[in-house]
């Protein structure tokens, strides 16, 4: 991985928005730019290098892991210490402007530390700016992320190993969950959807106690994280034996889901890959059933920017990776939701999540 690369990219966007320093909290952001894959950390980024922080449980993990950064090893509070080494390196220096991750920053931390760099530093909330540069991956991180994606998408063949009605949805994602650690994922992306019969009509439908009925749709949506990378997808199954109406909604959202794949491409308006979902679901009577938006970023977070949701405004770029995931949800009866992985290229966009997605019942 480029850690290094990220970091100087990261400098010049702190240049362009006349910060000296940018305190990096969040953890996803932190693995992003120097490869630290712990609980706990941040990292202090200025123009004359990177110092990370960790405590004692993660000495020897960020000796090992950490890239372009010094280590330091903190034995106190967490943030009060880093901003007093912050004051420590700022005396006799001029006021020194430094971003903060707000969005990932509790108050009451921010108060901590602002606190501790006792006027030596002025804190200006800077949120978004390392999500901005993980929006377009690279190419190890595309080749990480298809990884990602082909062992999630093998799990369901797990699924359909053991889904039979009169059994828990527990136990469908169990089988999911342990095919998934056989096969190397750090964890599951996410806490597994299965959702049968009327619970299919709940868009997060977690596994529950409930028992697959003897006919109805079941909604599994479910990914893993391998290498640090998320994978996330969702398909529809049917059990028992298949209704028309069932056959009808399950097509429209095929269609609009096919629909919306097909606008995805560099320079496309996000929103309007969600429009063009909604539009498609229209033509049958269904938009209104479509009660989320159509997709998000995935990458080392299983929901990153962007947001593929109404009026997003935002262009698409290539090198970025979402999902499309329609749904229409029938309260009290079932749902139907379907969701692939796309890498938008230079040209148009790939579908990254293999298999079939056509209705189909068991
Ligand atoms: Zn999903
Ligand atoms: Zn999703």
């Amino acid at each position: 991985m480029d850690f290094l690369g990220r970091q100087r990219r990261l400098q010049a966007a702190l240049r362009e928005r006349r910060l000296d320093a940018l305190l990096v909290t969040h953890l996803p952001n932190i693995h992003y730019l120097c490869g630290f894959t712990g609980s706990a950390g941040a990292l202090w980024v200025t123009f004359s290098g990177c110092v990370f922080f960790t405590d004692g449980r993660y000495a020897e993990q960020a000796q090992a892991e950490v890239q372009g950064a010094r280590v330091v090893i903190l034995r106190r509070a967490f943030l009060p210490s880093i901003g007093e080494w912050v004051a420590r390196k700022q005396r006799g220096k001029t006021l020194t402007t430094a971003g903060v991750e707000g969005e990932h920053l509790s108050m009451a931390a921010s108060r901590r530390l602002s606190r501790a760099v006792s006027g030596k530093c002025r804190l200006r909330d800077c949120s978004g700016i390392v999500e901005q540069a993980r929006l377009i991956k690279d190419a190890d991180e595309i080749q990480l992320i298809r990884q990602a994606i082909e062992v999630g998408a093998s799990l369901f063949d797990d699924a359909l190993a053991v889904l039979r009605p009169g059994l828990p949805e527990l136990e469908v994602a169990s089988a999911i969950e342990s095919a998934a650690r056989r096969a190397g994922a750090e964890a599951m992306s996410f806490e597994t959807i299965v959702a049968a019969g009327a619970r299919s009509a709940l868009p997060h439908g977690r596994a529950s106690q409930a028992l697959i009925p003897s006919s109805g749709f079941v909604v599994c949506d479910f990914g893993v994280i391998l290498h640090g990378y998320c994978s996330d997808r969702t398909r529809t199954v049917w059990v028992g034996s298949e209704t028309g109406e069932a056959r009808r909604v399950y097509a429209a959202v095929l269609e609009a889901q096919l629909a919306a794949i097909a606008v995805v491409g560099p320079g496309v308006a996000l929103g309007k890959v969600d429009q063009t979902a909604r539009n498609t679901l229209k033509k049958q009577g269904l938009d209104k059933y479509f009660t989320h938006s159509t997709g998000h970023g995935v990458g080392l977070e299983v929901h990153e920017a962007p947001r593929v949701a109404k009026g997003q405004e935002e262009l698409l770029q290539p090198g970025t990776v979402i999902t499309i995931e329609p749904g229409v949800y029938l309260s009290g009866q079932w749902g139907v939701r379907i969701e692939d992985m796309v890498l938008v290229t230079e040209k148009g966009c790939e579908v990254l999540s293999p298999g079939n997605k056509e209705f189909r019942a068991i």
